[in-house]
């Protein structure tokens, strides 16, 4: 046992890190146990089956906002920084670890699973064990999603999502890279040519800013799956307060540019983990909050004050703009980071049944309704909009459990993706 931290775990009965804290329940006592008894292959089997992402959400968990924010120990303002031993489990288990059938319940079906992400990744591992044919189909060359194309290798090393590449190499899953479903292969051949489809495409449409001059703007996400192609000048502005904003900034200072948050509301109301707002002003990114862009010109964005004001009918905070404060901020780039959406043209020739708010019908077990194709499935960003990895991974697991249950797996075959 390297990490001490770990005899400070009151191994609880009813663990509020595992049961509440985290979406996958990881279980916390059981591995830390194990971890003292210096059984690091035997926890790291336990957590790797149980999320086979561990080793990267270990790593980019707001663990605040989950187990470490859950821990017991928290009333005394000294949780446990469990993160820290699964990741040491979690990443001597996947960077040597193969693939192997675990049952042979799925024997000769084949299983499609589009986009290569947390997603894919995590039911290629699920399904492959239970026996299935599975196929990976990714709009880009190399598996990994957002792991690989969007968060920047100062926070996640890529050794591990090439891990996968290794692993599923090995194993005989087959990845198909540069296919873009929707546009080289439609959803319906899909459904017709395999058993089950699940769909873990991710969110990656940006939203708009709806203002004059905004095609000057350079989206985040293009930015930062391709840095080195971009000359962004001596100043720029990002805006948005999210995680992509974040990535975004630090990448532009890394590039050597002096650079801005510009943010609508509070910190307080930023949705990025608040380590990285810190880590970003430590490396000398400047924040202005209360900062909303009306207008992007050729040098630079005119900005519109703006304020918090108690609704007097519902009682909530509303940030307004206010006439009248127009001012310009002089920059080289502006990249916008404000927010993204599932890319419906993977649709395109099946069309799903759509709700009120326009997103397609999907019930509990993630099933989804397309006319004539009763067999997809969708999870991750798709199903749910922008979250986060380990989200991803609780909403497969939800969706491969369905696709089990329908492919008529016995549930003691289940057990691997349900406990
Ligand atoms: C810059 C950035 C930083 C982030 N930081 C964090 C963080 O620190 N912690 C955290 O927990 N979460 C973070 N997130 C969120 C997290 O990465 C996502 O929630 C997670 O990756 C979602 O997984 P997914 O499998 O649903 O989608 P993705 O990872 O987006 O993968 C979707 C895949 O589908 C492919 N695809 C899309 N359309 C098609 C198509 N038509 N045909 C074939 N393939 C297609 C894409 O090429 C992509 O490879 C971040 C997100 C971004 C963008």
């Amino acid at each position: 046992m390297k990490n001490n931290e770990a005899l400070r775990c009151l191994l609880c009965k009813k663990p509020k890190c595992s049961l509440q804290g985290c979406p996958v329940h990881t279980p916390v006592p059981e591995c830390m146990k194990l971890y003292r008894e210096d059984r690091l292959d035997e926890a790291g089997k336990i957590l790797f089956d149980n999320n086979p992402l561990t080793a990267i959400t270990s790593l980019v968990c707001d663990w605040r906002q989950f187990c470490f924010g859950h821990c017991v120990l928290m009333v005394k303002k000294m949780p446990v920084r469990w993160y820290e031993i699964e990741q040491e489990i979690s990443e001597r288990y996947l960077l040597s670890c193969r693939l192997e059938r675990e049952s042979s319940g799925l024997e000769g079906r084949r299983i499609a699973l589009v986009g290569a992400g947390p997603v894919g990744i995590a039911a290629a591992v699920w399904l492959y064990r239970a026996g299935a044919d599975v196929t990976l189909l990714d709009a880009n060359e190399r598996i990994g999603g957002v792991l690989r194309y969007g968060i920047p290798a100062f926070r996640l090393d890529k050794k591990f999502v090439n891990a996968y590449e290794r692993m599923f190499a090995e194993a005989g899953i087959t990845f198909q890279g540069g296919v873009e479903v929707g546009r080289d292969i439609t959803l319906a051949a899909l459904s017709a040519q395999y058993d089950a489809v699940l769909i873990g495409a991710g969110a990656e449409r940006p939203a708009t800013l709806h203002i004059p001059g905004e095609e000057r703007a350079l989206q985040a996400l293009p930015f930062l799956k391709d840095p080195s192609t971009y000359g962004l000048g001596h100043k720029v502005i990002v805006i948005g307060g999210g995680n992509v904003a974040m990535d975004a900034c630090r990448t532009a200072v890394r590039k050597g540019a002096e650079t801005w948050i510009y943010y609508r509301k509070t910190y307080e109301n930023m949705p990025a983990n608040p380590f990285e707002v810190e880590e970003a002003q430590r490396e000398g990114v400047r924040i202005r909050v209360f900062q909303a862009p009306v207008e992007v010109r050729e040098d630079g964005i005119v900005f519109r004050d703006c304020q918090n004001e108690t609704d007097p009918e519902t009682g909530k905070v509303v940030t307004r703009i206010l006439d009248g404060t127009d001012h310009f901020v002089p920059c080289d780039t502006l990249i916008t980071a404000i927010s993204e959406k599932p890319d419906w043209s993977l649709f395109a020739g099946s069309e799903p049944l759509w709700n009120e708010s326009h997103w397609p019908v999907v019930d509990e077990d993630l099933h989804i309704s397309v006319p004539g194709c009763d067999n997809i499935w969708v999870a991750g960003d798709f199903a749910l909009g922008p979250k986060t990895v380990v989200e991803a991974v609780a909403s497969t697991k939800v969706a491969v459990a369905s696709i089990l249950a329908r492919l008529g797996v016995h549930p003691r075959d289940k057990e691997t993706t349900e406990n």
